[in-house]
């Protein structure tokens, strides 16, 4: 019990930050190895369309193990979670990526300002660990707000125009398939204002790749 609400409060560190087992010993110091190999691809994702994007790929849920490793990536740093991750999607964003035939592969971007306040971009992070090679190609203009906090429609209105397309990159992502990898789907409205960002920048078509989609 008194071993429950420290793990909870996370004074302690060598137990899993999801079951509770121990984890002395093991590497990054926050899962364990079973929770680790949790995180697999989950096949019956049902697919809305995103305004914008030609189609997307989820490769598992928001929950457990998935949503805990985001989690200690995003906002307490734990780095080598992002490898991790990579190492995870790789093979299946690569199988996507050939599916689909983009000539390109980038991601959603956080703003300079929280990239430099925690140190890294997740995204940019977890796409290293992935076979083959990516493209900075977007860059983010507004340092908005977690989007969590906002309904539906508020968050589609608050993303527009969040984001932009370099001068030094239009004239080689014109006429191009373009793949960008985010890490979780929740409404579709970033990935809507990246793709309607990149169509208008002349991009011929955009897909999507995802770790995970909220329940
Ligand atoms: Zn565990």
């Amino acid at each position: 019990m008194l071993k429950d609400i420290l793990i909870k409060l996370k004074l302690v560190f060598d137990n899993c930050s999801v079951c509770g087992m121990s984890i002395l010993g093991e590497s990054q110091g926050y899962l364990c190895s079973s929770c680790l190999e949790s995180i697999k691809p989950y096949h019956t994702v049902v697919y809305e369309p995103i305004p914008y994007v030609t189609s997307y790929k989820v490769f598992t849920l928001y929950e457990g193990a998935t949503a805990e490793a985001l989690r200690l990536l995003k906002f307490k740093r734990v780095k080598p979670l992002a490898e991790f991750l990579g190492k995870c999607i790789s093979e299946d964003l690569l199988n996507f990526r050939k599916s689909v035939g983009a000539d390109y592969l980038t991601f959603v971007p956080v703003h300079f300002f929280r990239k430099w306040k925690r140190g890294f971009d997740h995204n940019e992070e977890i796409l290293k660990a992935c076979e083959g090679t990516f493209q900075y190609l977007i860059l983010r203009r507004k340092n908005s707000k977690p989007l969590y906090l906002y309904g539906k429609e508020e968050r589609f209105r608050r993303v527009a125009g969040a984001f932009y397309i370099p001068e030094s990159v239009r004239s080689s992502v014109k006429g191009k398939d373009i793949l960008v990898f985010d890490d979780i789907l929740t409404t579709g409205a970033t990935a809507s204002s990246v793709a309607n960002t990149l169509l208008s920048s002349g991009v011929n078509r955009v897909y999507f790749y995802f770790l995970c989609r909220e329940k």
